[in-house]
């Protein structure tokens, strides 16, 4: 019974903690994706796109400047002419420079190889010098401008954003190369002020996947990037965002999930990355869900408690059921056996004297046949708390048949059991029945017997009967010993 209930309670419990943790872990999956997908599809890409118009206007400025430079017929006449004044194109770049506010302004002829910023001549650009080999780039190129993240020379070797345009004359002959640089500090401080503005990392990442600017702030973000570099999938995340001009990513970094937009900027030859690592709100989603399982915890507890409570005091009804007499509330047979069986062990461990007294009522039919049957089972209930008055507590009663009933004393020999059976039968002599203002008298015939060692249950019950009989034969309302 027992090893039944364990089993009850184990799979009510695993019913409820895999119902509710199915629930739970459910509608948090699906609220963090729903999250996510709308992160990844309506935020990251707005974010993206304001950035982007953000960055034609502070970015592409500079570009826009330097192609003014490359066609300017000014600086073009003057090459043409010999690059006669030096002044004339050192106060032009410092126009340029001053009326843009940029960081330096530049112009690089091919004829002398001379270096021209606001300030003046800076120095002559030659072929094996691996400080000038960007120039060397940029005559080859075969578009007309890049733009380069460098030192600059003419500022303490500041680190520089440049944009350096191809120049022609009108036969379209290279003659140099011009443009203009912004401080690299200043770029970041406006990197860092959109993400202020946003609340995302911005990343500019090249063709080879190198992080080329990032704002100064996000340490932590060029963290992941750098593991987004190291990953295995990083191979497709580069493959990936270099056949889509745009697109929204979505990675599995060790700790957690990484979202990130990205667009082409063909101008700079880079790719904008507009990142969030962690989603805002998910942390609350997770919260939730910790509510959720700790309220599923607790009902689940006190279902448990229920349950066991209710099982437990139905299984104590139902065991007091199957070995109490309904009528008399005395034991009943199948208790008789096991008490019998528990009385014996006891006797061999600490052997005293044990009698048994078996009663019956006298022509009890009778009382059946002229007052109905409902005042003989008032007559045995009468009967029975008479009994249980007049014993000791530790003596076991037990309605043994319809109007019969056994009684086994502890620690009592049979003499003793005799005056009992004796006293027992006055008591019902002098006892009648009161059932509806009639009197009922009512007799007993007692059998005593003495247990003796090795005696079975039956051969006890057989004796005790034997002296039951000799009591009814002899004119009933007696006692009568077995001998
Ligand atoms: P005797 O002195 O020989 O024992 O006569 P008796 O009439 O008592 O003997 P018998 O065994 O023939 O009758 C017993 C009767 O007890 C028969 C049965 O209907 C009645 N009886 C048994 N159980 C119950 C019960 O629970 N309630 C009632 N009212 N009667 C019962
Ligand atoms: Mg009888
Ligand atoms: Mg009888």
């Amino acid at each position: 019974m027992f090893k039944q209930n364990k089993r009850l309670i184990i799979l009510i419990s695993a019913l409820l903690i895999a119902g509710f943790l199915l629930t739970s872990l459910a509608s948090y999956f699906i609220s963090v994706a729903s999250l996510r997908d709308h992160v990844a599809n309506n935020e990251l890409p707005l974010t993206s796109d304001n950035i982007y118009t953000e960055i034609q206007r502070d970015l592409l400025k500079p570009i826009f400047i330097s192609s003014v430079m490359a066609s300017d017929t000014f600086l073009r006449d003057w090459v043409i002419r010999g690059e006669q004044e030096q002044t004339e194109v050192t106060r032009y770049l410092k126009e340029l420079k001053e009326k843009y506010n940029a960081f330096t302004a530049f112009f690089v002829s091919e004829q002398s190889r001379n270096y021209y910023h606001a300030d003046g001549l800076l120095k002559q650009v030659r072929p094996n010098e691996p400080r000038d080999a960007w120039y060397f780039r940029v005559r080859e190129l075969p578009s007309d401008y890049e733009i380069n993240v460098d030192f600059d020379m003419a500022n303490n070797d500041a680190m520089t954003v440049f944009v350096n345009y191809r120049v022609y004359d009108y036969e379209g002959k290279f003659i140099g190369v011009t443009g203009v640089g912004l401080a690299v500090d200043a770029v970041k401080k406006m990197i860092t002020h959109y993400q202020e503005t946003y609340d995302r990392d911005i990343l500019f990442v090249d063709q080879q996947g190198g992080v080329r600017l990032s704002s100064a702030e996000i340490s932590d973000s060029e963290n992941y990037l750098k593991e987004l570099e190291r990953d295995a999938e990083t191979g497709r995340l580069l493959k990936e965002i270099a056949v889509a001009d745009a697109g929204s990513f979505e990675y599995q970094l060790s700790d957690r999930t990484v979202l990130l937009n990205t667009r082409y900027i063909k101008e700079f030859g880079w790719y904008l990355l507009v990142v969030q690592s962690e989603v805002a709100g998910t942390g609350e989603l997770f919260n939730t869900l910790l509510i959720n399982l700790a309220a599923c915890a607790l009902i689940t507890l006190i279902v448990l408690v229920i349950t066991n409570f209710t099982i437990s005091s139905y299984q104590q009804d139902i065991e007091r059921m199957a070995t109490t007499d309904k009528l008399t509330g005395l034991y009943n047979r199948q208790a008789l056996d096991i008490l019998f069986r528990q009385l014996v062990l006891n006797l061999k461990r600490r052997p005293t004297e044990m009698s048994a007294l078996l009663f019956d009522l006298d022509h009890f039919k009778r009382v059946n046949d002229q007052y109905g049957h409902l005042a003989g089972d008032a007559v045995l209930e009468q009967i029975a708390r008479l009994t249980v008055s007049r014993l000791r507590e530790t003596d076991i009663i037990c309605r043994w048949g319809g109007e019969e009933f056994l009684v086994l004393l502890k620690d009592c020999d049979i003499a003793i059991a005799r005056n009992m059976a004796e006293e027992l039968r006055l008591s019902v002599l002098n006892n009648p029945t009161d059932y509806q203002q009639k009197q009922i008298n009512m007799t007993i015939s007692v059998g005593v017997a003495g247990y003796r060692p090795e005696d079975t249950r039956d051969q006890l019950i057989a004796r005790v009967d034997k002296a039951l009989f000799k009591a009814k034969r002899s004119g009933r309302n007696q006692v009568a010993i077995d001998d």
